[in-house]
């Protein structure tokens, strides 16, 4: 009856003997230390291909939440604490224009770009210069549904408008108008933010919100030449609440002011309503290229 043997005890049969089976021995332990490390490479190649597939389902499962259940965002009071951000005092833009004043010009008068230019604004409150931080937070409310950091640059843009009523500077408003955004863009970024930022400013100022304006779809609004974004102004429309500005004094309230051609077709249109003064409060303003890198004159200390 044959015995059975293992493959060791295989190699130390037959007519090897002595030297030979020494280095027989030699080659086979040689050759399971090569088998051993084969084993474990291809065990670390697999456990690495394995956390490469887990950190791209974590991404991807990341994306998908980010996209089906909204930004994740951090406190807006922590972000604007952490930059030691203040909103401008009431000296430090133009009035009719909202730009940044250099030493010798006067917020009531007029800057250097509007001095001697109609302006269809009574008057312009802001935050700041459209320069960081306010430049990645306004966009971020609106483009990331950062609806707390819109609460509060609001409630930022409603201490600014009475603080200017207190000096003088502008009238009380009667009513609140935010500029419109339209329904399939507020659907998709699942925020409506200069509606956010108005309520906050009405409720500083104790006026109601008057959704006075509406808009039609028409594309974004970045770049461009002014001529094209003049155009564009021209997709805005009162609604059948307009009625209600008759002789009121309306604070339109927008996120950002560039070119003011927007908020110049939007005031037209909210005279032609009825309003007896439009005034703009905006979390910030596009300064021209000229007076972008000078220095803002004055920032609210604590
Ligand atoms: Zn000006």
């Amino acid at each position: 009856m044959e015995r059975f043997e293992g493959p060791g005890s295989r190699q130390g049969s037959g007519s090897m003997r002595g030297s030979d089976n020494a280095s027989s021995r030699r080659e086979s332990s040689t050759g399971a230390h090569v088998r051993v490390s084969l084993r474990e490479l291809g065990r670390a190649f697999r456990e690495r291909r394995r956390a490469e597939r887990a950190r791209r389902a974590a991404n991807l499962l990341r994306g998908l939440e980010a996209d089906l259940f909204g930004h994740r965002m951090p406190s807006a009071a922590a972000v604007v604490a952490a930059a030691a951000w203040r909103r401008d005092s009431c000296d430090a833009w133009c009035l009719r224009c909202g730009g940044t004043l250099v030493a010798c010009e006067r917020a009531s008068v007029g800057c250097g770009e509007c001095r001697g230019a109609a302006v269809e604004l009574d008057a312009v409150v802001r935050l700041g210069r459209y320069a960081p931080p306010l430049s990645q937070w306004v966009p971020a409310v609106k483009t990331r549904a950062w609806r707390d950091m819109g609460v509060l640059l609001g409630q930022e843009l409603g201490a600014a408008v009475l603080e200017a009523h207190a000096l003088g500077l502008i009238p009380p408003p009667d009513a609140v108008v935010p500029v419109p955004v339209h329904w399939l863009r507020r659907l998709a970024r699942g925020i409506d933010h200069t509606r956010v930022v108005a309520e906050e400013v009405a409720r500083a100022c104790g006026a109601p919100v008057v959704g006075a304006l509406r808009v039609r779809m028409a594309p974004r609004q970045t770049g461009g030449r002014r001529r094209d974004r003049v155009s564009r102004a021209a997709r805005f429309a009162a609604t059948r609440d307009a009625p209600r500005l008759l002789g009121a004094s309306v604070l339109l309230v927008d996120d950002v002011r560039t070119s003011g051609a927007t908020s110049a077709a939007l005031a037209t249109i909210l005279r032609a309503a009825g309003a007896r003064r439009v005034s703009l409060a905006t979390c910030a303003v596009t300064d021209r290229p000229r007076r972008a890198s000078l220095p803002v004159r004055g920032q609210r200390p604590d």
